[in-house]
């Protein structure tokens, strides 16, 4: 027999208005998240670049702190500092971000935390049996959370296709050291034909991996984390192997596995917003133009069921190369890679409510 998952999906489509109140009870109704008393739900999202405006809206968020909050949870609405060096690097940056973008604890009604320290180092391995990685330095803070509820603003990436619920759990949980583990393959070259030895890539370098040797470039990659900071040589001289966003995709999967370890499948839900669809990721601060327009909110215990079905509608309503045409890439393989670590099915049953 073929294992499936429910998907749940509150279409916009047919609908004159959205009230994300109704829309997030609803959906919550089909998950029944295990919520006893006094007990702490973390509430994973992606805050924004600074200067990106299609990320999730608090207000979207603040529904399931309502819900936490009715059912005697303690919400925290939580997040991780970044690999790359803008204005998410360290937790104080982040919080400045957070104010900008609206995440105060008088909009949610919750209180806002960046759940790996202040420079993001603070955590501890979890062991798996994963097909690349066999351990993960998640965020001190998700220990501590006895629930999890992941809400992921799905859209496309240049390195992983799309970005969904696997990518906020592998990603979005882990320290600097968690994300670097996976992003370590994607260590750049530099095209010496045409590096001028400027040293713009040095300066930018925030873990000292660059430098000029004989007017050149030159990159330390047992240094080298990954972050592609030095992709914006002036020069076009840095590029990054693109035939390994495949592995790097195998490793994500490991490090959401990693996390999904740490809750029982009654203590972890996702919602996935197929909102302000984009075809690049949050962490650009810039404005994008949305590619079609809004389907509505999915909601699941199976983190690959999620990211399939809204990958398929996705790709239902923009065509199938919506985020290929961008990244000549479909990001399946991250779909495959968590499937085989018993994270979840690709197939699944599609639940309109
Ligand atoms: S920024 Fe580009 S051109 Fe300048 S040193 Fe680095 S690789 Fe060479
Ligand atoms: S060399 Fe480039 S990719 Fe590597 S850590 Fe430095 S800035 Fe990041």
């Amino acid at each position: 027999m073929v294992y499936m998952s429910q998907a749940y999906l509150y279409n916009f489509e047919g609908r004159n208005s959205f009230i994300a109140e109704e829309a997030m009870e609803k959906l919550y109704e089909n998950l029944n998240l295990q919520i006893d008393e006094g007990e702490i739900v973390g509430i994973k999202v992606h805050m924004g670049e600074y200067g990106n405006r299609t990320f999730l809206r608090p207000q979207n968020v603040k529904p399931i702190v309502d819900i936490v909050k009715n059912r005697g949870g303690t919400p925290v609405v939580f997040d991780t500092t970044t690999l790359y060096n803008k204005r998410r690097n360290n937790a104080l940056d982040y919080h400045d971000v957070a104010l900008e973008h609206g995440y105060t604890h008088e909009a949610l009604g919750a209180h806002v935390l960046i759940a790996d320290g202040i420079r993001g180092y603070d955590g501890a391995c979890v062991k798996i049996d994963g097909g690349i990685l066999k351990e993960v330095e998640v965020a001190s803070a998700v220990f501590d959370m006895d629930s999890l509820i992941v809400l992921s603003h799905f859209k496309g990436h240049n390195l992983t296709g799309f970005g969904g619920a696997i990518k906020n759990l592998g990603m979005g949980c882990v320290t600097k050291q968690g994300k670097a583990a996976q992003h370590k393959v994607l260590s750049p070259e530099v095209m010496e034909e045409k590096c001028v030895g400027c040293g713009t890539c040095v300066d930018i370098c925030a873990y000292g991996a660059s430098h000029i040797e004989e007017e050149v470039a030159r990159i330390d990659k047992e240094r080298c984390v990954g972050c592609l900071d030095c992709l914006s040589c002036p020069e076009g001289a840095i590029r990054f192997p693109l035939d390994k966003r495949d592995e790097f995709q195998e490793r994500m999967a490991d490090a959401a596995c990693a996390v999904k370890s740490l809750f029982d499948d009654d203590r972890i839900c996702f919602f996935n917003f197929l909102t302000d669809v984009t075809a690049y990721c949050d962490c650009l601060g810039v404005y994008m133009q949305p590619l079609i327009p809004d389907v509505g909110i999915l909601a699941s215990h199976d983190p690959v069921t999620i990211d399939k079905a809204s990958l398929d509608i996705v790709c239902k309503k923009g065509g199938k190369d919506i985020f290929y045409a961008h990244h000549k890439m479909y990001g399946e393989v991250q779909l495959e890679a968590a499937e085989s670590l018993g994270m979840g099915s690709v197939g699944y049953e599609l639940v309109e409510i």
